[in-house]
């Protein structure tokens, strides 16, 4: 078997050893006759798999011990609604950054409960760049900022977060969530749908600060509120046991590869190999995002027209590689390069840029 050169945006490339693992283990859980799809979330095999879940996460994240770690199902775009239904209270403003699509579809659903305003946006030049700190209003009242950590949609990375002061910060980490280190305790909450770092779709996790929680509002439905899940481990209805189980072996892989800043600086490698391609091609690739912005995930790039980029994702495609053409929203190019892609696979799609670049400039 060939594995393909797989720069889907997400669901995304997951590591071969967490699929070998999985596969090897799929009818005959750990002995148990029978797989873990087929076993209680209230049994004791499936209850080890979730706690030591939450373990490898709290090491590898160095989540603080006033924090907990949640799964949740919904998406990412579930926590657009939860987040100001639980955490914007009646009277209270959130401030949104808006840095893209995501952004913006977190600060619209927070506007259907109370008053969300824009702290900042950077769509005037086509959000190709994240926001300067003095260009972030953060009024002292606020009830919380929001940000997202990457944009996936067009290739920018916050290199840093901006302060907060005491204004709760919030962040939404879907597509960069342990591929770099982060201080968690600076966010009272951090959600990630899986499906780009973590694991399969289908499993959302939630970092969150206990005391943020304790000011949570009343009267959210049962299973939208923050806090029936912390009491209840996750587990007051059946969690998705299969995403979490993939997550483990997933946070395993990680730990083997020598932790988050090991893996970040794989990061930094294979983005470089693609970025390198696109600043020594002498403008026939052209880069969506501002340098100072990149992204170490989603490398975004144009090429002189559509009629060209259509044949560089043709021959791409022909070539071996899956899942560059740009989001629908914004067209071009996309290399998403999390976690998992290997750095060779980045090294190839270089080598055949500069390729494309020699028969087509
Ligand atoms: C993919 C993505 C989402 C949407 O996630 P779902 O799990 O499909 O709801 C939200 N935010 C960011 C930053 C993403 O990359």
């Amino acid at each position: 078997m060939k594995r393909a050169y797989n720069f889907n945006a997400g669901p995304s490339a997951l590591p071969l050893p967490v699929l070998q693992k999985a596969q090897a283990e799929l009818v005959d859980f750990r002995g148990a006759g029978m797989s873990l799809l087929e076993m209680s979330h209230r049994g004791k095999e499936y209850d080890a798999v979730h706690n030591e879940t939450i373990t490898l996460l709290k090491e590898l994240m160095a989540i603080p011990a006033d924090y907990d770690v949640l799964f949740l199902q919904g998406g990412a775009s579930l926590q657009f609604a939860m987040v100001p239904m639980n955490s914007l209270p009646p009277g209270g403003q959130a401030g949104y950054i808006l840095t893209g699509g995501w952004a913006e579809k977190a600060y619209s659903e927070a506007k259907q409960f109370g008053q969300a305003f824009e702290a900042a946006s950077t769509k005037d030049d086509g959000y190709r760049h994240i926001p300067a700190a003095g260009d972030i209003s953060i009024p002292p009242g606020a009830a919380y900022i929001h940000l997202t950590s990457n944009n996936t949609l067009y290739g920018t990375q916050w290199p840093s977060f901006p302060d907060t002061g005491a204004v709760p910060l919030i962040a939404d980490m879907s597509s960069d969530i342990l591929a770099r280190p982060v201080d968690i305790g600076r966010f009272a909450l951090i959600y990630a749908g899986a499906q780009k770092n973590l694991g399969p779709a289908g499993v959302t996790l939630v970092i969150v600060r206990r005391g943020f929680l304790e000011r949570a509002n009343s009267g959210v439905p049962t299973m939208l509120s923050y806090a029936t899940h912390a009491k209840n481990n996750s587990l007051y209805n059946t969690p998705p046991t299969f995403g979490v189980y993939i997550m483990n072996l997933v946070l395993g892989w990680i730990k083997e590869q020598g932790g988050v800043d090991a893996i970040h600086k794989r990061n930094i490698a294979k983005a470089g190999h693609i970025y390198g391609a696109i600043d020594n091609s002498g403008g026939f690739y052209r880069g969506h995002a501002r340098p100072d912005s990149r992204s170490l995930m989603n490398i975004t790039f144009r090429l002189a027209s559509e009629e060209l980029e259509k044949k560089f994702l043709d021959e791409a495609k022909k070539a071996g590689f899956v899942g560059l053409a740009g989001h629908r929203s914004v067209g071009g190019c996309r290399a998403s390069a999390y976690n998992a892609v290997p750095e060779e696979t980045c090294r190839a799609l270089a080598q055949f840029m500069i390729d494309f670049q020699k028969t087509n400039g």
